[in-house]
């Protein structure tokens, strides 16, 4: 059902994009399930197996796909998918808090896509739209994997740069990514008209006549070429992970940084190869808070220190002081703790780095209990009694206590403080904190392959000198670009995940049947 409040939504949001959040619940019923009835045996091809490839094979099958293989590169689904940690965004649901619906999702998506909001390069009114098409299917999109697919999302957070709690994640230890991934992978486990091929990579997209007809991939176990024919949903995640490759040719400035990414290849020139566009390449997220494991500090993969500690009070010190406020946007943070000054102890060759405390109160440790668990399960955070800590760290919990409680303003610009308890460094000394060492990772790029708003995949026509859509091909995730623009929100990828695999879903089914009747 999901599907087609998506998809209805997508048709009129061209014309209806704003400020303004319509519930598309109330699109829900006008295309889901007639073409099950069809009879014929549509092929969707999904690349990648990640929550996007995953998404869309759903919504194929319940669009009336009778025949979806998903190809996989990877030996298992999941991707970066299953280490998302904060949660999926999503407004208005029912999960939230306080009394009027949450109208602003859409808003502060734009305030933090910043100035390439109005920059022309992927066209001003597609962002807009492909915006509002993601905040605007957002509540949908958490009913149904909450209610369709069984998964709790029923706690939620405020993440930076969002002006409300609107982050769902569950109460149980399963990070969501996690738990959302291996709900649709049970889900699809019982889909007779579902194949997932694992140990098979995508090298080339087939073309006839001007189409995309389909992929040539290799498997594993058969490095011969194989080819399958059908509608193709590209779905193989970002280039976070490329430092050496696409990285390196779009941002040559982030050269040696960690990451929280697994270190793959990106896939975009797959895309490109069959004219496909590329836009806001040269945008990637620097998360400001992976763990620096005491263990393998020089490491150049990363374990994400969740954006949810710091929602739920954490705060961030440098030699004991803070130095932002900790609930702004990723990018800004990152840049407040790249001006200052660097490690210097990892010599040539070691990831550059800085050396950063992430404090949790009890409060907080409390609030963030799975999480604290697991990190301190690895070696990544540390309980530490107050009065174990420097002089100057126990000043600043002093002072910014003073701020939790309202009694002084915060002078960073911090308004929201999670669960953040202790009253004053001096009384609350046997109380235990919790502790760990951060530093930027590069976590995300916001570039990828412009689609619009029916997640088909875009591209220049040199004949007729304009954008149009490639016919029989789209994307959906974060191998995508041209929505976040600066700066993606935390929780909008999981979100455009699913929203926009949806959409590939069924428009990629829709389109096989077409063509075979
Ligand atoms: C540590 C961490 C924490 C995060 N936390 C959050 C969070 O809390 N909330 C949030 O919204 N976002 C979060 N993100 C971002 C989010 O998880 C990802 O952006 C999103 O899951 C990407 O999903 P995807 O399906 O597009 O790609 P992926 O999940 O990366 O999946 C892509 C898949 O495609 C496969 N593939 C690639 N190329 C090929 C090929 N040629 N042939 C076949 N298969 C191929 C890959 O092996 C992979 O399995 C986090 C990311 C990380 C790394």
């Amino acid at each position: 059902m999901l599907v087609a409040g998506l998809v209805a939504f997508a048709a009129v949001v061209v014309y209806r994009v704003s400020t303004a959040i319509s519930a598309p619940k109330v699109l829900l019923g006008i295309t889901a399930s007639t073409a099950a009835m069809s009879g014929r045996r549509p092929t969707v091809v999904i690349v990648g197996g990640g929550l996007a490839g995953l998404s869309a094979a759903i919504s194929a099958l319940q669009s009336g796909a009778r025949s979806v293989v998903l190809l996989e590169r990877s030996a298992k689904p999941g991707g970066n998918s299953i280490k998302a940690s904060s949660g999926i965004n999503g407004a208005p649901t029912r999960y939230q808090k306080g009394g009027e619906p949450d109208r602003d999702f859409f808003s502060d998506t734009v305030r933090s896509a910043g100035k390439r909001f109005s920059s022309s390069e992927s066209g001003q009114e597609n962002r807009r739209t492909l915006i509002g098409v993601l905040t605007n299917g957002s509540s949908a999109a958490v009913d149904f994997l909450a209610d369709e697919i069984g998964v709790d999302l029923s706690v939620v957070s405020q993440l930076g740069g969002h002006s409300v709690s609107r982050t769902h994640r569950g109460a149980g230890r399963t990070p969501p990514g996690a738990a959302i991934v291996a709900a649709l992978l049970a889900k699809l486990a019982g889909e007779p008209n579902f194949q997932l091929r694992t140990n098979s990579e995508v090298t080339k997209l087939l073309t006839s006549h001007g189409r995309v007809t389909g992929v040539e991939y290799r498997s594993a176990r058969d490095r011969a070429p194989a080819v399958l024919v059908g509608s193709v949903i590209f779905a193989t995640g970002g280039f976070a992970g490329d430092a050496q490759g696409s990285l390196a040719q779009y941002r040559p400035d982030l050269a040696g940084l960690p990451s929280t990414n697994d270190p793959l290849p990106g896939m975009h020139g797959i895309l490109s190869d069959v004219g496909a566009t590329l836009t806001d390449m040269d945008s990637v997220q620097i998360h400001p808070t992976g763990f620096v494991d005491r263990t393998t500090p020089t490491a150049a993969v990363k374990i994400l220190a969740a954006e949810l500690l710091r929602s739920e009070g954490g705060i961030l010190l440098h030699r004991g002081r803070r130095f932002v406020n900790e609930l702004e946007t990723r990018d800004v943070i990152s840049a407040a703790i790249m001006a200052l000054p660097p490690r210097g102890d990892h010599g040539e060759g070691g990831p550059r780095q800085w050396d950063i405390t992430l404090l949790l109160d009890p409060g907080a440790c409390e609030a963030a209990a799975h999480h604290v668990g697991f990190y301190v399960g690895k070696g990544l955070l540390r309980r530490v009694k107050v009065r174990e800590l420097d002089a100057p760290t126990r000043a600043t919990i002093a002072e910014f206590a003073a701020v939790a409680h309202g009694d002084e303003a915060d002078k960073f610009g911090r308004t929201v403080f999670g669960h953040w308890r202790l009253k004053t460094a001096w009384e609350d000394s046997e109380l235990e904190v919790c502790v760990g060492m951060v530093t930027p990772v590069v976590h995300f790029t916001m570039g990828g392959v412009l689609i619009n708003e029916r997640s088909q995949v875009v591209g220049f026509s040199p004949e007729e000198q304009r954008s149009k859509p490639l016919t029989g091909l789209w994307a959906a995730g974060e191998v995508t670009g041209g929505i976040h623009g600066d700066n993606r929100l935390g929780g909008s990828s999981l979100l455009e995940c699913v929203v926009f695999g949806f959409i590939a879903g069924e428009q990629a089914t829709r389109f096989a049947e077409a063509s075979q009747s």
